[in-house]
């Protein structure tokens, strides 16, 4: 059962005792003999009255706040600034994200990620650990159908990432809001990944929390992961979202995706990138995609701060996802 239901329903049962306890006196329990038949001798029965019906109203769905995304961008790029792996800024950023996490009610763990000395964007890096912050909602169990949204908390040294990857993180906390208050029927697990950017060249060097993330899950929870969505790059201004996935596994995710924009009016073009966690799922068999990528001047420079990021942007994307989230749908419709 989900919370805010959970709820409504203990309210619906204790409105409707309390009814039944005030017409306890008056109603038909206290009357003589069978209820309904009058006896010569006895007065009619009193009128048998309808208990009232207590119904919860169905709530609003709730809409993507687009600013409260905007102010996790400003939070982290203006407030934290570079967040390279490794480094005590890093885990500062973490431990916001952990906490706000915990605020809405998840249970927040932080899996521990080793990562090797190397060049990330032409800064040399040292050997250490950063970690993923891994939400899951109340009663969730890892052996059943769910999903996963992340997005990478980490940047190249150099950069305060505003863009590349702080609004990612705005769009998946706010996700986070809204799943908290309204559950969604497939539920899901919400993921701030470390480590993501390069440290050095090759497909082994990058990527290093969520590759660590799928290669540490038992077989059961991979079994039962229905897709994967990395949110990176979410908010420089475009016509059209980037849906891309890594053109290995299936693309099932980026046409539920697909799908999802029709439903939520907001234009998107396919593309294929490698370039971001969902390619750690795709290689270890997960249908995954990727919004986001579009280019923008102050990539991986110290000029990627808050005003690079549209909040408009971060609106169109939020909205994908969330009707992505809300779907019901394990197979995209042919
Ligand atoms: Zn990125």
């Amino acid at each position: 059962m989900t919370w805010p239901l959970a709820v409504a329903l203990s309210g619906a049962l204790l409105l409707g005792g309390c009814t039944g306890a005030t017409d306890g006196p008056a109603g038909p329990a206290m009357t003589m003999g069978r209820p309904g038949v009058a006896s010569p001798s006895a007065p009619p029965d009193p009128p048998v009255a309808t208990p009232p019906r207590v119904e919860a109203p169905a709530p609003e769905p709730a809409r993507f706040d687009r600013d409260a995304a905007h102010a996790v961008v400003e939070r982290l790029a203006g407030g934290i600034g570079p967040r390279e792996a490794t480094s005590a800024e890093y885990r500062t950023a973490a431990r916001w994200v952990a906490r706000r996490l915990q605020a809405l009610g998840y249970a927040v763990e932080r899996q521990r990620v080793r990562v090797p000395a190397g060049v990330s964007w032409g800064v040399r890096v040292p050997a250490g650990a950063t970690q993923n912050v891994v939400a899951t909602p109340p009663g969730f169990r890892p052996d059943q159908p769910h999903r996963l949204i992340g997005a990478h908390l980490d940047t190249v040294p150099q950069a305060p990432g505003a863009e590349d990857n702080a609004s990612g993180v705005g769009v998946l906390l706010e996700l986070a809001r809204i799943a908290a208050g309204q559950p969604p029927e497939v539920p899901v697990v919400l993921v701030a990944f470390g480590g993501e950017e390069p440290r050095g060249p090759g497909d082994a060097l990058h990527h290093f929390g969520s590759q660590r993330m799928v290669a540490t899950m038992p077989d059961e929870q991979r079994d039962a992961l229905l897709g994967m969505l990395a949110l990176d790059r979410v908010g420089v201004r475009a016509a059209r979202v980037p849906v891309c996935h890594g053109g290995l596994g299936s693309d099932e995710v980026r046409e539920q995706l697909v799908a999802a924009a029709r439903r939520a009016d907001v234009r998107v073009r396919r593309c294929e990138n490698r370039a971001s966690d969902h390619w750690s799922f795709e290689k270890a068999g997960v249908p995954a995609a990727r919004l986001g990528s579009v280019p923008y001047p102050a990539y991986h420079t110290r000029l990627d701060l808050p005003d690079v990021v549209d909040p408009v942007q971060l609106g169109r994307t939020g909205r994908i996802a969330l009707a992505w989230m809300r779907s019901a749908e394990e197979r995209p419709v042919p």
